[in-house]
């Protein structure tokens, strides 16, 4: 077993930690009182290769992988997971096109999502249709050399920030009668395709949540994905691999912040005569936060490996997110409740690490799905 990084993973987290600490830190504030996206950072991690991480570097990335991508992200929701979670979410909008898009897609698309002069995701929820892809209502009609969507997206980051969506719409049934799933690139550009209701969330602020409508949007047909009928491939390999592993990521960027927070105040904290990480109550929640952390990543890390290798990963990144989340919910938490009544104070970064990471929970799938994942697994043996 190997379990050094590479010269390469060590510098983007030498590299990531320094744009957060010197470019990021300064903002926070002001996306905390706004909770509005703010747009330079976004493209500064185009700038800065963050958004090229797993993007091969014949497509203008640098081709380093998962694992170098979960650090980055790590290290950047250390400082704002909001941040941090949408450098996860526009790594996510390329995947598709990186797992699944033809040689000519690949071409016409990545270069701007690479340098963040656009961005990406994948808009599949729908308001009968989260936890259970296939429920979905939107449709998609072949017509000619194009095709004709309609429907609502509902729980989209970046809706209206996303230049391109990978989209999935029943476009027929198959040979067997099942409903038939199609993935489509979409803009909301384009004629009949328009950013809807904006959701306000209770974190996360800087991110962008909110719907998208399709009323008649004609989408050409060079933006099918792989082909007619494997929408649902496409779109669920990209949240359970990368989706999956960048929600965790920005979990553990939230318990390493939570356990730093903590140890601070622990040490100069004093009450009774003693600081209180003198009493053994406090200890107790700093020693659990600091092995759910070393266990948190060794999840974390070890799915993105597979991932890296080319092998299979959908179990190992379903254990990673619903560990990393879960901990990281408890984290903050007991982060929050070490410091008191300050740890609910808006000028703690506490009740943000707690308002964070409680939406880490149901984003890329819920923990009963990650459950329902990793127990049918653990049942076929
Ligand atoms: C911040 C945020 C960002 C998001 N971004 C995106 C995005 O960019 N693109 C996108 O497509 N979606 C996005 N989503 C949607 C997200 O993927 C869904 O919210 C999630 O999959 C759950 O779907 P749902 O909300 O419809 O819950 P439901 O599916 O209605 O589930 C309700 C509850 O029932 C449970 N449940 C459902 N089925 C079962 C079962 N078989 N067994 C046990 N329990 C079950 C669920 O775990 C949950 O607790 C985002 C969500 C959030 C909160």
């Amino acid at each position: 077993m190997e379990f050094a990084f590479t010269p390469e993973q060590e510098l983007i987290r030498k590299t990531a930690r320094e744009f957060a600490e010197e470019v990021v830190a300064p903002r926070v504030a002001e996306m905390e009182k706004t909770r509005q996206p703010p747009l330079d950072l976004f493209k500064a991690l185009g700038e800065r290769g963050f958004l090229g991480i797993t993007v091969p570097t014949e497509h203008g990335g640098l081709g380093l992988g998962y694992v170098a991508r979960t650090i980055a992200i790590e290290e950047i929701s250390r400082i704002s997971p909001a941040l941090g979670y949408m450098l996860q979410v526009f790594a996510l909008g390329m995947a598709p096109i990186l797992d699944y898009g033809s040689e000519e897609q690949k071409r016409k698309f990545l270069p701007d999502l690479v340098t963040g002069d656009a961005f990406a995701t994948v808009t599949v929820t729908e308001a009968t249709g989260g936890t259970d892809p296939r429920g979905i209502t939107s449709t998609a009609e072949h017509k000619g050399d194009h095709w004709v969507l309609n429907g609502r997206k509902v729980f989209i980051t970046g809706s209206s920030l996303c230049k391109w969506q990978t989209i999935t719409a029943i476009s027929g049934q198959d040979d067997r009668g099942r409903t038939e799933i199609s993935a489509f690139l979409v803009s909301p550009d384009m004629e009949g395709c328009r950013p809807g209701r904006e959701e306000h969330k209770m974190g996360l602020w800087g991110t962008q949540l909110g719907e998208l409508v399709m009323e008649n949007c004609i989408v050409p047909e060079e933006n099918l994905l792989l082909a007619r009928g494997k929408g649902l491939r496409v779109a669920l390999t990209a949240i359970s691999e990368t989706g999956r592993s960048g929600v965790a990521a920005v979990g553990l960027g939230v318990i390493q912040r939570a356990l730093e927070e903590s140890a601070k105040f622990a040490n100069e904290r004093v009450v009774g005569g003693s600081p209180i990480g003198q009493y053994q109550g406090i200890q107790f929640k700093i020693a659990d936060m600091a092995l759910a952390l070393d266990a948190a990543r060794l999840l974390c890390y070890r799915a993105c490996w597979l991932k890296d290798q080319g092998e299979r990963c959908d179990v190992e990144m379903a254990k990673g997110k619903l560990f990393a989340t879960e901990a990281a919910m408890v984290a903050a938490r007991h982060c929050a409740e070490i410091h008191g009544g300050y740890g609910w104070l808006e000028e703690y970064v506490t009740q943000q690490l707690y308002r964070d990471a409680a939406i880490l929970i149901p984003s890329a799938g819920t923990s009963e799905s990650m459950r329902i994942v990793i127990g049918r697994s653990a049942l076929a043996g």
